[in-house]
C-alpha cells in the first residue's frame, strides 16, 4: 500500500492547489508590498498543482507493473483520470483563451489605428481618443498601443501624464499579458463550480502594482496617486491592460509600502519548495 501513497499524495496535492490555495493565497495582503515575488510565488505554485495533476498518471505506471493488487487499481483509476482530465481540460483553455485574446486584441487594435490620432509627444505606439471621460489602457502583443483618451490628456499635469505612460509602457515592455495569459489559462481550465476568482483578482492586483511602481521610479508616489485618482473611474475591457485596474485606493497605499528585506528571499522559497514537491512526489514513486 505504501507505494500508492506518492500516487495519492499528487492526486491530494492537485486539488489542494489548484482548487483551495488560491482561496488562500488571496487573503495575503502584506504579499502585495512585494509584487515581484508574489508573482513568482502565483506562478511556481499554480504550476505545481499543474505538474502534480498532470504527473499523477505517470506516478502510477509502477503500480500497474506490479503484481495485481485491489486497493492499487482503485488509485490507478483516480489517477489517470485526473491526469487525463486536467490534460484535456488545459488543452481546451489553452486553445480558447489564446483565440479569444488574440481576437479582441486585434480588433481593438484596428479600431484605434482607424479612429486614434497620433501625437508626437506621446511617441509612435500612443494613440488618442476623441473621448470626453479620462482613461489609459494598453492594447498588449507584439504590436502593441498605448490609448488614451483626450479627457484624461485634459485631466493630467505634465508630470502624471508622465507616470501614466511609464506606467503602460511597462505593461508592454515587460510583457504583463504573458503572464495573465498564463494564469487566465489556468484559471479557465479549473471547472467553473469550483474554480475561485479571487486568484486572477490578485494576480491583475499584482500587476498592476509592478506597473504603478515603475511609474514611482519615474515620478513620484504623490504624482502616481493623483494620476490614478483622475482614471479611476473607468474599468478596462476583457484582454486590456487598464491604468485603472483594481481599486486605486488599494494600489495607491501599495505605491511606497515595500515589503521588509527578508520577505522576498522567504516568498521565493516558498515557491521553489512547491515547485519541488510533485517532482520529489513523482521521483519516490518511481523509484
Ligand atoms: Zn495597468
Amino acid at each position: 500500500m505504501t507505494q500508492a501513497l506518492p500516487v495519492a499524495a499528487l492526486v491530494a496535492m492537485a486539488g489542494l492547489v489548484l482548487v483551495a490555495l488560491p482561496r488562500i493565497m488571496a487573503r495575503r495582503p502584506g504579499w502585495r508590498r512585494a509584487p515581484r515575488p508574489a508573482l513568482v510565488v502565483w506562478q511556481a505554485v499554480s504550476l505545481a498543482g499543474v505538474v502534480a495533476a498532470l504527473g499523477a498518471a505517470p506516478a502510477a505506471i509502477p503500480l500497474v507493473t506490479d503484481e495485481y493488487s485491489g486497493p492499487h487499481l482503485l488509485v490507478v483509476g483516480v489517477a489517470v483520470a485526473v491526469s487525463v482530465f486536467m490534460l484535456a481540460r488545459l488543452l481546451l483553455s489553452g486553445h480558447r483563451v489564446g483565440r479569444r485574446l488574440r481576437e479582441v486584441r486585434r480588433q481593438h487594435r484596428e479600431l484605434v489605428d482607424l479612429i486614434g490620432l497620433r501625437d508626437d509627444r506621446l511617441g509612435t505606439h500612443a494613440r488618442v481618443l476623441a473621448h470626453p471621460s479620462p482613461s489609459a489602457y494598453c492594447v498588449p502583443g507584439q504590436n502593441g498601443r498605448m490609448v488614451l483618451t483626450e479627457g484624461a490628456l485634459a485631466a493630467l499635469t505634465p508630470g502624471e501624464l508622465t507616470a501614466v505612460l511609464e506606467h503602460e509602457r511597462s505593461h508592454l515592455r515587460a510583457r504583463h499579458d504573458l503572464v495573465l495569459e498564463f494564469f487566465t489559462v489556468l484559471h479557465e481550465s479549473v471547472p467553473a463550480r469550483v474554480r475561485s476568482s479571487a486568484g486572477m483578482g490578485e494576480v491583475r492586483l499584482l500587476v498592476e502594482v509592478l506597473a504603478d511602481r515603475r511609474a514611482v521610479s519615474r515620478t513620484d508616489p504623490v504624482t502616481v496617486g493623483r494620476a490614478l485618482v483622475r482614471l479611476a473611474e473607468v474599468p478596462a475591457a476583457d484582454g486590456l491592460l487598464g491604468a485603472s485596474a483594481g481599486t486605486a485606493a488599494t494600489r495607491i497605499a501599495l505605491l511606497d509600502n515595500r515589503a521588509a528585506g527578508w520577505m522576498a528571499p522567504v516568498m521565493y522559497a516558498f515557491g521553489v519548495l512547491a515547485l519541488a514537491t510533485p517532482v520529489v512526489l513523482l521521483v519516490i514513486a518511481w523509484h
